[in-house]
């Protein structure tokens, strides 16, 4: 079908059904043009929570829908492809932190956002990597068990005097960004100012004029002193900043820091997903409740 009649069919479908359609920064250009709401994960799920829509189309990974159903208990959230899933997210179950917790007892669990509800469940408080320095030092405790990604963890270290434990998860895509490939890019454009995302190698950091949440990328792109900018996250994001900010330059550090599993969307899928109101994103109640209150209380702080 021509994207054109797609389009049509989706808009339709999303006004009959009191649907609101997500897409995270790092979607497919043409996901993004027909989202309601572009952004990240929190950030979306959060929105979505303040319209009356009844249904939540979430174009993005697993752990991100869950997000969206724990905090939209009483809204449908559908993933239009459920093989969506992040590979960082999968590198702990609660299997895993439960005997990771075992090993560290007097630590509390701070779980970043990139993670399952049942390792929300299990978890004290979640961050994201906006906000993690400061849910960290929010909490009375001097030892901190931060998972699953062992770079944002690192780079929170560097920012806090609290003894952080790290987990060795990570993100495969942002580890594509290697730091000669960062040196040859800054050579290249040396106006350019270089943002990297805390998930990036502790190497790709120290280069960095700003380390920064995809959020945080986008509101830095509108800052009159940036003309040029060298993106060091996943290059879906460019899209957006393009579309925001059409007088600025953005260049990708790295043209292999793709995320294939947040490339499964396409329109044909979402069409799908609304026409047939499935698959819908389920969490346990019990589950649900608990991962609610680690995210609760990070949004408390
Ligand atoms: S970019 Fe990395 S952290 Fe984000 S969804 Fe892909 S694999 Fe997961």
């Amino acid at each position: 079908m021509k994207s054109e009649k797609l389009i049509e069919k989706i808009l339709k479908l999303k006004k009959e059904k009191n649907a609101i359609i997500l897409a995270h920064n790092y979607q497919l250009g043409e996901v993004q043009d027909i989202a309601d709401l572009v952004g990240d994960s929190l950030e979306l799920s959060r929105k979505a929570a303040e319209t009356d829509a009844e249904v939540i189309v979430f174009c993005g990974v697993d752990f991100m829908t869950e997000t969206a159903a724990v905090l939209n208990p009483k809204k449908v959230v559908l993933h239009p492809e459920p093989l969506a899933k992040c590979p960082m997210a999968a590198m702990i179950t609660p299997e895993t932190l439960i005997a990771e917790k075992r090993k560290h007892p007097n630590a509390q669990v701070v779980c970043y956002v990139n993670t399952s509800a049942a390792v929300k469940a299990e978890s004290d408080i979640c961050c994201t990597s906006a906000n993690a320095v400061k849910v960290i030092e929010s909490l009375n405790t001097e030892e901190i068990l931060f998972v699953p990604d062992q770079y944002l963890g690192h780079y929170v270290s560097t920012q806090t005097d609290k003894k952080i434990i790290l987990y060795p998860g990570f993100c495969p895509t942002h580890l594509r960004i290697l730091p000669e490939i960062a040196e040859e890019s800054k050579r290249k454009y040396p106006e350019a100012k270089f943002v990297a995302h805390p998930e990036c190698r502790p190497e790709v950091i120290a280069l960095a004029d700003a380390v920064l949440s995809t959020s945080g990328f986008c509101r830095y792109a509108m800052g009159e002193e940036v003309k040029e900018m060298l993106v060091g996250t996943e290059i879906g994001i460019i899209h957006r900043l393009r579309k925001e900010n059409p007088e600025k330059r953005f260049i990708p550090v790295s043209e292999q820091a793709v995320c294939p599993n947040m490339k499964l969307i396409t329109l044909d899928k979402i069409l799908w997903s609304l026409e047939e109101m499935e698959p819908k994103v389920k969490v346990s109640p019990d589950v649900l409740h608990r991962a609610k209150e680690a995210v609760d209380r990070m949004l408390s702080i």
